[in-house]
């Protein structure tokens, strides 16, 4: 009999290795044809034996599938894989990381409530936060120094519903120090929703260190393929809804919905992931394709081994950065000069990603000639692809920013983003430096200091000693 790892049975889980949950949990062999991989169920229904089962299904008594936008086989099965690598009690997957943005925010605040959010986040989730929350009445405040827990503590109202933050902000790696803004979110009496979408909980798992719901852009390194996007809302399980009955009544209070049940009364823990996956999600409609689903869980097969080979091309790229005459300043959580260097021995001691930002003296015309220079390195707005990718933010996914707002992100117009791929190291380096050879050929930015001309001659040197 084959283990299928807790997943199935909502037990504690026998507590496998990553590199073996990450292949088999949640996997049930195909009763009837003994598929060893997770077929695609590329069916919208799912037929009823007889009157009584479709009455079931529809009342809750019996989980079995209905429709494919409130569940699908083969989505189940990446749902429980996703659950099970984050620590959670259910996982609900959804069309795309906004969209599990989206799901998670909705099913916790309602108008009137107020959110707390660091202000390092992803620019579509700024967006959101910023307009369409706004539009339906839901307040967002967004914490400047986000690594001090009284700068939460003091944007918390009476009508505060929720904290937000990444795990790994890009392109900065201004960590969030999870564990205490978690404690000021419990403090508070409410969740804190961590996206980890750069982390992967191969690097980090956020429920560990307090955190109640975890999204994520599965677009990014869970799939690496970069070849569908999706997302994912995960539930640990542990936030308690009803502590305060009065602030999360549409889970406490009977709904009519559940025939006059509550969400706690019928699914306890699971009340929240229910929630969103049926009154938020299949509402709102933004449904994962199931040959997506399929996609996403063929990379998840080999996501701690890419994540290792990402990180470490990263560090190494990080370091060789930093020594470079031509660069004025690296944000990697890896490198000891970073100011989250200290948080990220303690939360990513696996590894601190590969996603960052570099700025290379010379400013925009540097940056420029970069980037049309590079050959491996793709022009691309993606990340946590197998393949290595390069974006200037400034003029990119930054360009409605203000100069101020870009001052207070820490991008210049010499800053590039990289997403380092698990291609080959010294390939990458020979790319880089082609691209920087091209950046100091450029015309130099006269109010940026030019002094790295003189000093190319002892770059190569090390850069002899790198590669
Ligand atoms: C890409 C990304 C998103 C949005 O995800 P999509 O799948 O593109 O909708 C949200 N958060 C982070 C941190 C991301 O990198």
């Amino acid at each position: 009999m084959e283990s299928t790892l807790a997943a199935q049975s909502g037990g504690p889980a026998p507590s496998p290795g990553f590199a073996t949950a990450q292949i088999h949990a949640g996997h049930v062999p195909d009763s009837d044809h003994g598929a060893r991989i997770a077929p695609v169920y590329l069916s919208n229904g799912f037929v009823f034996a007889d009157f009584d089962e479709a009455r079931a299904r529809f009342d809750g008594d019996d989980d079995g599938f209905t429709y494919t936008r409130m569940g699908n086989p083969t989505n189940a099965a990446v749902e429980r894989k996703l659950a099970a690598l984050e620590g959670g009690v259910e996982a609900v997957v959804v069309a795309s990381g906004q969209a599990a943005v989206t799901t998670a925010v909705l099913a916790v605040l309602k108008a009137g409530d107020h959110l707390v959010s660091a202000r390092s986040i992803y620019e579509g989730t700024r967006g959101l936060f910023r307009d369409n929350l706004a539009r339906l009445g839901i307040e967002v405040d967004f914490v400047d120094d986000a690594d001090d827990p009284d700068a939460w503590r003091g944007l918390v109202r009476p009508t505060t519903r929720a904290f937000f933050g990444e795990s790994i902000p890009n392109p900065r790696n201004d960590l969030l120090d999870i564990p205490a803004v978690a404690a000021v979110a419990h403090e508070a009496g409410v969740p804190l929703i961590v996206d980890n979408t750069l982390a992967t909980p191969y690097l980090l798992r956020p429920i560990e260190h307090g955190a109640d719901i975890v999204v994520h852009s599965t677009s990014k390194f869970l799939s690496g393929h970069g070849s569908s996007v999706g997302g994912v809302v995960i539930d640990s399980g542990r936030f308690d809804w009803t502590a305060n009955r009065r602030r999360f009544s549409h889970l406490t209070d009977a709904d009519a919905a559940l025939g006059g049940d509550t969400w706690v009364g019928r699914y306890g823990s699971r009340a929240l992931a229910q929630y969103a996956r049926t009154a938020v999600a299949a509402r709102l409609g933004p449904t994962l394709a199931p040959f997506n689903a399929f996609l996403l869980q063929q990379g998840i097969e080999t996501l701690s081994l890419r994540v290792e080979r990402h990180s470490a091309n990263a560090r190494a790229i990080a370091e060789w950065l930093e020594r470079h005459p031509q660069v004025e300043s690296v944000d990697y959580s890896g490198l000891a000069s970073n100011p989250s260097h200290a948080l990220a021995q303690r939360l990513l001691p696996r590894g601190q990603g590969s996603v960052f930002a570099f700025t290379l003296r010379g400013g925009h015309a540097a940056a420029r000639a970069f980037v049309d220079a590079v050959g491996l390195f793709s022009r691309m707005t993606h990340l946590g692809d197998v393949r290595s990718l390069v974006l200037h933010p400034a003029s990119t996914s930054h360009q409605q920013q203000s100069a101020e707002e870009l001052r207070r992100a820490g991008i210049g117009q010499g800053t590039l983003r990289l997403s380092v791929g698990i291609e080959d190291l010294p390939d990458l380096l020979d790319d880089l430096e082609q691209a920087l050879a091209a950046a100091r050929e450029a015309a130099v930015d006269p109010d940026e200091d030019s002094g790295f001309a003189a000093t190319a001659h002892t770059h190569l040197l090390r850069h002899a000693a790198v590669s």
